[in-house]
């Protein structure tokens, strides 16, 4: 005989921020893909005479709290080692600004492995077992570096130097690191070589849940063709770097949102920036000419407007904005968290 339960009606599932953990149902509108800070960090120990910590810290906190304000409850900030992850430095920010920071664990690397990993790789380990992968997932369980704080997701890179060696070990090792813990993952992909795809076929070799994958930078294509095969495989779409039009212009971006909204995909897209309070990858003032809308006001004050006059409904881009994210930050199976 078979019973159907109805819903479990219990309390909501937790996502870990960096004041620590939130009712998914608390994370209100989330901006998906935004860094606090993004540094060479051994460069700017030695060489940035200008890094002024207290400014900086400051400014960073000005900022988020300024979007909070503005409606926007939590970000997701996928700064993971490679890129000049610093927990304390973003825990002094979190206690300056009332809004949500979700921090991943991973690596970010378009290339090679840190030396260090290199020689602590699986051909070194006992049965081939990456050591990538317990940390990965230690800072998951257990939390980052003894500062109690922990990654709530998962962030790996394939760029347009495709699955090399080293891309490929931390791939896995983050695949690996998933299936373990259950945290959902993020990759950061190169839409014009497609390598989306290639990155979902590792994970799947690996026993990742691809409904629990967002593949990041999706937004910087129209093709639709590729993203609808992701987006298919169960993937989030990360619409997630309006601003950088350099890169992919705006007019582009929004229409492809607004074409896959229209074919019933906004349950299958994020929206964001992947702007940063602070980069050291520019020099000071150059950002503002490249890419002068490339900031965290950029999509209430120019995209939401461009997409609801192609037509995409307010329920749809609450969908991208807070049902989405909700659900990814979800454990796999919770239900619909309302
Ligand atoms: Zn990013």
């Amino acid at each position: 005989m078979t019973v159907t339960e109805p819903a479990r009606a219990g309390p909501p599932p937790t996502v870990e921020t960096v004041r620590g953990p939130v009712p998914v149902t608390e994370l209100g509108r989330v901006f998906m893909h935004e860094h606090v800070f993004v540094l060479n960090e051994e460069i700017r120990q030695n060489y940035a005479a200008d890094w002024d910590e207290e400014e900086q810290v400051g400014a960073a906190a000005d900022k988020l709290s300024a979007l909070a304000r503005r409606g926007v409850a939590t970000i997701a900030d996928p700064t993971v080692v490679g890129i000049g992850r610093n927990i304390p430095r973003i825990q002094r920010v979190a206690a300056r600004t009332g809004i949500n920071i979700i921090v991943a664990t991973g690596l970010y690397i378009y290339n090679d492995l840190p030396l260090y990993f290199r020689y602590r790789g699986p051909d070194s380990g006992i049965d081939g077992h990456d050591p990538m992968t317990d940390l990965f997932a230690a800072d998951i369980t257990e939390g980052i570096a003894g500062t109690g704080v922990k990654a709530a997701f998962l962030k790996c890179c394939i760029e347009e130097e495709g699955l090399t060696p080293g891309v490929e070990r931390a791939m896995r090792a983050v695949a690996r690191a998933h299936v373990i813990t259950g945290a959902p993952v993020m990759v950061h992909t190169h839409p014009a070589s497609q390598s989306g795809l290639e990155a979902m076929r590792v994970l799947g070799e690996e026993g990742a849940d691809l409904s629990r994958v967002l593949m990041a930078h999706s937004g910087d294509t129209d093709d639709l063709d590729y993203l609808t095969r992701l987006a298919d495989a169960g993937c989030l779409l990360g619409m997630d770097r309006f601003g950088l039009d350099i890169l992919f212009p705006f007019e582009r971006r929004v229409a492809a949102v607004a074409a896959l909204a229209a074919r019933g995909y906004a349950d299958r897209m994020v929206v964001s920036h992947d702007a940063s309070c602070h980069i050291d990858w520019f020099p000071a003032g150059l950002i503002g000419v490249f890419a002068p809308n490339w900031h965290l006001g950029h999509l209430l004050d120019e995209v939401l407007p461009a997409l609801r006059e192609r037509s995409v409904s307010e329920q749809q881009i609450e969908e991208m904005l807070v049902a989405n994210p909700r659900r990814y930050f979800s454990p796999a199976g919770a239900g619909p968290a309302t």
